[in-house]
């Protein structure tokens, strides 16, 4: 039996698995479960997985639709506004797809009405709390200390106001006798006002005072803004090398991998991205991050049929301007309320380690497909 094999036993165990996530209505997890039981199903029971895996996009879908109801009724529209398209991408049941429609016509109606400026409706307390959602706990506690002044700048960032953010952090950075995530949001202030020499600069120091354990997303997305940064430069070998420190930085996860060989490809070195691709191979096998196992399963493979693959919807993730919550929510198959809130902590399964409200509270790691 294969390493997938003894994770995540054999077709019974992974099918009762699946069935004691449905019965506690943990739809999310469970569909991922069926699709893995899918994988190894008999030819009869195909047929009764695949409605489940239906039954499980269906219920995702009615519990978007009850928070929305809630956000609604909390007059957070916005919030509904997000529950609700992703209802629309989940949803399979004729009418719970009617009904997710009718509440967003209606949102847009309301929003078309609404005299009031939408940076007026929600208030800076809203933004930060927004934002806060994704942040790391030293990069929370780095900006409680840096106060007032650092969540104002963080407010016009938000709001557009490049010009006014890059100013205040300029003169945090200045005085401040530790700065590190400080850094971070001064460079992409840099880079919104076309610095590239300065982004440059803030990018490096904000990932040369990190240890090597922190992090998280912000480093990937450092990286990720170097290498085209250095590549804007012409600086080809460089760009690689900060590919490569995400590839380091981030053992275990395909997503470098994926950046490097897109990059390879759109340098037209085909046989170099296929060999990163193929270098990665034991990575792709298992992926963790349900937003990687959507990746890899989108590529096509003997033997794998379309069905298997995960359709990938919404909106790319901006590095340099990361959505709320998890940076991978706008198009994670298994986003749920949570992950559009507040950024996933960081859990080790096994030798590797992976962020994700998936494995929240959860000592086993969740089977991929
Ligand atoms: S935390 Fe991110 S990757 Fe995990 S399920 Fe939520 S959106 Fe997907």
């Amino acid at each position: 039996m294969g390493l997938f094999g003894k994770l995540f036993g054999g077709y019974e165990a992974r099918k009762d698995k699946a069935d004691g996530l449905f019965e506690r209505g943990q739809f999310g997890p469970a569909k991922l479960a069926y699709e893995n039981a899918l994988g190894a199903a008999p030819e009869p029971d195909r047929a009764s997985l695949e409605a489940r895996v239906v039954e499980c996009c269906d219920g995702i879908a009615e519990g978007r639709i009850a928070e929305a109801e809630r956000q609604l009724a909390q007059e957070a529209p916005d919030l509904a506004q997000l529950e609700l398209e992703g209802a629309l991408e989940v949803a399979i049941d004729p009418e719970l797809r009617a009904e997710a429609r009718r509440l967003l016509d209606s949102l847009e109606r309301e929003d078309a009405q609404r005299e009031v400026p939408e940076e007026e409706v929600l208030g800076d307390d809203a933004v930060i709390a927004l934002l806060a959602g994704q942040w790391e706990e030293t990069q929370g506690a780095e900006y409680d200390r840096l106060g007032e002044p650092l969540f104002a700048a963080l407010v016009n960032m938000h709001q557009g106001e490049y010009e006014a953010a890059r100013e205040t952090l300029e003169a945090l950075v200045s005085e401040a006798k530790i700065a590190r995530y400080l850094w971070l949001e001064l460079a992409r202030a840099r880079l919104m006002l076309d610095d590239d020499a300065g982004a440059t600069e803030a990018f490096t120091t904000f990932l040369e005072s990190l240890d090597p354990d922190e992090g998280g997303e912000a480093r990937l997305s450092a990286h990720v803004e170097l290498a085209r940064l250095q590549d804007a430069a012409g600086d080809f070998e460089a760009a690689m090398a900060h590919l490569g420190d995400a590839v380091d930085a981030f053992e275990g996860d395909p997503r470098p991998y994926f950046l490097m060989g897109n990059f390879l490809r759109q340098k037209e070195l085909f046989d170099e991205a296929v060999d990163v691709l193929r270098s990665a191979a034991a990575v792709m096998d298992e992926p963790l991050h349900p937003y990687s196992r959507a990746l890899v399963s989108a590529i096509p493979v003997p033997g794998r049929e379309r069905s298997q693959r995960i359709v990938l919807a919404g909106e790319l993730p901006s590095p340099a301007n990361p959505p709320s919550g998890c940076p991978f929510h706008t198009r994670c198959p298994n986003a749920m309320d949570i992950c559009r809130q507040t950024f996933p902590a960081l859990h080790q399964q096994g030798a590797r380690s992976v962020y994700c409200h998936l494995y929240d509270g959860k000592p086993e790691a969740v089977p991929s497909p």
